[in-house]
This record gives C-alpha cells, sequence and structure tokens, in this order.
C-alpha cells in the first residue's frame, strides 16, 4: 500500500523561533525507520546541512509510547522497530530571513519543507499530506497561510490540510504565514497570487498589471497551456535585500521595500526594474529548471552534491531572459536593455576569472567555488549566470544568423520543453549541444567548444554588428560604474590591479587580481592600506589619490598585514579597457535592423 505520509507543521511558539515539525507514518518499516533531512535545497547549490538547526528528534509509536531514536549521522535518525503509527517530532530553530531556509518570529512564519520535513528514504514516491496549524491568541489573528501546496481542507486563513503528491512536491512549495498583502491577476487564463510579507506600501494594481505581462509573454514563448494551475509569487520585503528561489508553481522573493511600486508614481526606478527582472527570472525558471532539468538532477539526490556541467545553461539562459521578457513585454525599451546587457557584459568582461575557468567547469563545482567566494575567486571563478548570460545571448544571434532568422533560442528553449520538460525526461549533458546543433542544421561543436567549455572571450562583438549595434569597451570610472553606458571621459588612467573594501575607517585589500601590479608588489587579500607615497591613504578617497598618477608611475603603499607594517613599491599601469557599453549603430543597413527588431521589438516572442 502507499497510505501518504502525514507531516504536520507547527507555528504555535513564534516567539521561541522553533517550529515543531511532525511526520506520522502508518506503517513504519519492520527493521526500523529511518528518516533524513536534505542537505541542500534545489536552486541554491550548496551544502547548508539543514539538520543543524534540529534541536531535538523524538518519536512515539501507535500506543503513544516512546520509541528509541539512533542518530545514524549527521542528518540522519532510524527509530526502533515499532507498532505504527509511527510518530516522529522535531523541534527546528528558524531564524533565516533568506529565501532557502525558515523563519519563526511573532511578525511572521515562513518554512522551506527541506529545512523541516524529514525524508523516508524508502518511500521517496509516497504522496504526502501536510496539516499547517497557525499560532493562537489576538497577535496572530490576521494570520493566514500562503503556499503553492494543494489545499484539501482548509479554513479561511489556509490553516488546515494540504496534499502533494511525493515528498518533491512538498518540498517544492514554501509556506509563508503571517499578516500579508495580497493581489491577483490572470495570466493566459492561470491564476496568479501575489503575497507580500514585511512593513511596506505598494501599488499592488501596477504590480500585478506589470506582472500579468511578463508571465503571459513567458507562458506564450514555451506555448499555451501554462504547466501549473496556478503559481504564486511570495514576496518578503526588507530595509536591504535581493534574493529569489525558484520552484514549479512558485517562487520565494527577498528584496528591498524601496524597489517596489509606490502608490502614486508613475515611473520605472532602476530598483523596481530590478525587482521585475528578479520576478521574470524566477518564473523563467517554471520552466528552465524546474522542469526542462538536467538528468543530474533527475531525480534530486538531497543528501549530497549533484553535479552537472550544464547550470551555465539553467541559470544563464534564464538570466538572458529575464530582462529581455521585460523588453519583449515593453515593460523596458531598446536602450535600456542594452544598458542591462552592458552591465552584465561588464561584470564578465572584469573578472580575470573567466580566462582560468569555463562556464561548463563553474557549473560543476557551483558547490565549492561560485557559491563559497573567497578572496581569489575573481581571478579563478567565472559566473555561470552573467557569462551564462552571455553565452545565451551568443547562442541567440550565432542561431538567428545560421538559420538567416528562422531558428533562434526562443526554438531552443521551446524544443527543450518539448523534447524534455513536458515528458519529466532529465536533459543529458550534451543535450543542449544537440538540440542546438538540430535546430542550425549543422554541428555547433566549435562554438560549444570556444564558448562553453573554453575560456576566451565571447565574439559577442562580431554578433551585434549583424543586429545593428556596436560592441564598446572603455576603462572603469570608478568603484561605482557598473559599466552598460558611455563614460564621461573624465574616467581614471591607471590601476594598481587591486579591489579594496571599507572595513570600519579602514581601507582593506578585498582581491589582488593576477598579473596586476598590486600582485607584482606582493599585496595580499586582508592588507589593510594605510600611506601612498608619504601621504595617508583616504579611505573614501584613494581612487581620487592614486588617479593624480600617470600609467607607468612608481609609487609607495605602506600597509599592514595583521599587525605587521609592510611597504610595497608598485608600477601603476594604464587602467583596463573593462567596461561595456553597447549602442545602436547609427550606419547599420536595413537588414541589420529587421534583424534587431525581430529579435529585441515588442513583437519579438513568436507564437510557439
Ligand atoms: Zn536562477
Amino acid at each position: 500500500m502507499n497510505a501518504p505520509i502525514r507531516y504536520t507543521l507547527l507555528a504555535t511558539a513564534p516567539h521561541t523561533h522553533r517550529f515543531l515539525s511532525r511526520c506520522t507514518v502508518a506503517e513504519p518499516a519492520a527493521d526500523g525507520q529511518c528518516f533524513v533531512l536534505p542537505a541542500w535545497i534545489p536552486g541554491s547549490y550548496l551544502i547548508r546541512e539543514f539538520a543543524k538547526n534540529v534541536i531535538a528528534f523524538t518519536a512515539c509509536d501507535g500506543d503513544g509510547a516512546p520509541v528509541a531514536v539512533t542518530k545514524t549521522g549527521k542528518d540522519g535518525w532510524r527509530c526502533a522497530p515499532c507498532r505504527g503509527p509511527l510518530s516522529v517530532e522535531l523541534e527546528v530553530h528558524a531564524l533565516d530571513l533568506s529565501v532557502r531556509t525558515a523563519w519563526l518570529d511573532t511578525t511572521r512564519a515562513y518554512a522551506n519543507g527541506t529545512a523541516l520535513f524529514p525524508r523516508l528514504p524508502d518511500r521517496a514516491d509516497a504522496p504526502c499530506e501536510l496539516e499547517v496549524v497557525l499560532p493562537q491568541g489576538e497577535t496572530y489573528a490576521g494570520w493566514r497561510v500562503a503556499t503553492g501546496l494543494t489545499a484539501l481542507a482548509t479554513d479561511a486563513r489556509g490553516a488546515g490540510l494540504y496534499a502533494a503528491a511525493d515528498y518533491d512536491e512538498l518540498v517544492d512549495c514554501p509556506i509563508e504565514i503571517g499578516d500579508w498583502q495580497h493581489a491577483r491577476f490572470t495570466a493566459c487564463g492561470v491564476p496568479h497570487e501575489i503575497v507580500i510579507a514585511g512593513r511596506c506600501t505598494v501599488d499592488l494594481d501596477r504590480l500585478a498589471r506589470d506582472l500579468e505581462r511578463v508571465c503571459s509573454a513567458q507562458i506564450r514563448l514555451f506555448g499555451e497551456p501554462a504547466p501549473f494551475e496556478r503559481y504564486l509569487f511570495l514576496v518578503m520585503a526588507v530595509g536591504d535585500g535581493y534574493g529569489g528561489l525558484e520552484h514549479r508553481n512558485s517562487t520565494s522573493l527577498l528584496c528591498a521595500r524601496d524597489d517596489l511600486p509606490q502608490p502614486g508614481a508613475a515611473e520605472l526606478t532602476d530598483g523596481y526594474r530590478t525587482f521585475l527582472g528578479l520576478c521574470s527570472h524566477e518564473y523563467f525558471h517554471a520552466w528552465n529548471v524546474k522542469r526542462i532539468r538536467p538528468a543530474a538532477f533527475t531525480p534530486y539526490d538531497y543528501q549530497r552534491e549533484n553535479y552537472t556541467r550544464l547550470l551555465w545553461a539553467f541559470e544563464g539562459i534564464t538570466s538572458y531572459y529575464d530582462d529581455l521578457m521585460l523588453r519583449r513585454s515593453g515593460l523596458i525599451d531598446e536602450a535600456a536593455w542594452l544598458q542591462l546587457l552592458g552591465e552584465t557584459a561588464t561584470r564578465v568582461w572584469r573578472g580575470p576569472g573567466r580566462h582560468r575557468q569555463s562556464v561548463a567547469e563553474s557549473s560543476f563545482d557551483a558547490w565549492t567555488k561560485f557559491y563559497r567566494p573567497d578572496a581569489d575567486t575573481p581571478n579563478a571563478v567565472v559566473s555561470y549566470y552573467a557569462k551564462g548570460a552571455l553565452v545565451a545571448l551568443a547562442l541567440d544571434l550565432t542561431l538567428r544568423r545560421l538559420s538567416r532568422g528562422t531558428r533562434s533560442l526562443d526554438d531552443l528553449m521551446r524544443a527543450l520543453w518539448q523534447r524534455y520538460g513536458r515528458l519529466g525526461l532529465g536533459v543529458p549533458e550534451d543535450g543542449i549541444e544537440s538540440l542546438a546543433a538540430e535546430l542550425a542544421g549543422q554541428p555547433l561543436a566549435d562554438f560549444f567548444a570556444a564558448c562553453v567549455h573554453g575560456t576566451g572571450d565571447l565574439p559577442l562583438a562580431e554578433l551585434l554588428a549583424g543586429h545593428g549595434l556596436v560592441f564598446r569597451l572603455r576603462p572603469a570610472e570608478g568603484a561605482t560604474d557598473k559599466g552598460g553606458r558611455a563614460g564621461s571621459g573624465t574616467g581614471g588612467r591607471v590601476d594598481a590591479g587591486l579591489r579594496t573594501t571599507l572595513a570600519g575607517e579602514e581601507l582593506r585589500v578585498a582581491h589582488v587580481l593576477d598579473g596586476g601590479p598590486a600582485q607584482a608588489a606582493g599585496l595580499a587579500a586582508g592588507d589593510v592600506l594605510v600611506a601612498l607615497d608619504g601621504l595617508r591613504v583616504q579611505p573614501r578617497g584613494f581612487e581620487r589619490q592614486l588617479g593624480r598618477y600617470a600609467p607607468g608611475a612608481r609609487v609607495e603603499l605602506l600597509g599592514f598585514r595583521r599587525d605587521e607594517l609592510m611597504r610595497f613599491p608598485l608600477e601603476l599601469a594604464a587602467a583596463p579597457a573593462d567596461t561595456v557599453w553597447i549602442t545602436p549603430d547609427p550606419q547599420a543597413d536595413a537588414e541589420a535592423l529587421q534583424r534587431r527588431q525581430a529579435w529585441l521589438g515588442e513583437t519579438g516572442v513568436s507564437p510557439g
């Protein structure tokens, strides 16, 4: 028999920041039932060892008598053989504001199942039920439950019983509980809801209107009907924060409250555009990575690293489309999109690590490198998000060129959906290349060897020129220069080959870049800079101090390593041209303009 595994989430003592989580098994394994708590949450590729937050794990049998529990590893428990139903109870500390774990206090309860619900390794496919229990009392009278799980028997506030087809679905549906704001809209006939927790004011009508455009454009890109019956945006607004995690019919987002659209304001602020881009990104994942997913994630192994060289496609292609869908749905204009693209390219061009690690390697090593950055990260690591987005751009423009405009990355995404995602099949490690080659009508081995497995710079200038765009490079104009636009011409001329960070009133070396003057002089991350040519280093004005010199100038930096004063003779280099901006070419011919319109126009989403 396959009786449902019954979970209960008790948010009944918010002031303790501890959830109680119960799991009841009608017929426990005869030789003793095992339970494990996941070590990671899909979408965030780092071993997080959620079991570290478990304070107590107790068990009782069908008569309510205690059952002996043996810990079998850092995240595993075995109960002594007993008569069912076996019920285990976990007390779990929950005070992580991120979208990856859980939170419980007197303002809000938030839960990801991977942090709270133990898995039965021998019953992975069993259906699950979840009962959500709210705290009592006046303080919590306004609390309601929002989740992508299917309600079976719930009251007006959403307390009660929910169903999940299996453990995967149970832990893929985060739960937001509190006195939140709420809006609804329909996209391509599918009901969507926005739930916003945290103190904030927001123009819910405008947000719903804008998201409807983005969601409709994405559903049409992959082809109707949408693969979910409803979709939920769970938003937590804070003073300062940013993050998102994708799920099959919902997403959890963390944003700065100032990034939400304000009542009475009509302009598209940078913050609101960033928030819309985040929503667009996680929504695109409902297809790309949650359904079109690597074979390595099919099924997920919740206890250890799941290795794939394809994260560049799942995160990079998604990053390419997030802002592109804002453009295609008319929320931003072409100039704004080109600026965002230039900023992404700038992040890539500024990292020497792009010549050391390919996006395929970065994908594979995400667990130990990209997710665990340190002082050497800029030299050793390339972002499979940022460079992955540029690879997606290059692949899109290559497919358009080879097919004379009859095929594009849109077709590749639709083919991946039809061939793999819709059928629940994992994408093999060579699946994207072979499908792209099929669409191109010729092998793309050279493209993939260079762009995905290689470490050279991408041929963006040439590809963009075919669409009437000019790819330009210039030196950075200070730490606040994110690229994406023309410089003022007043930029710094010299480069010391280091990046600094303010630590209190100290200027500390954060990164020493490979091959630069600082490395040659022996500087190290962590050094505190105190003097430049006999003058005190101004922690907030160091760039200006350096800017007084010309390339080739020899200077002396004084700094502390630990508590030892050190001298560093430095020969300043010319500032590298590592800042990208992309502009329309006024000389472009009509065909190039037509190609650009087909790609970036508001009608760019062709029916699938
Ligand atoms: Zn993502």
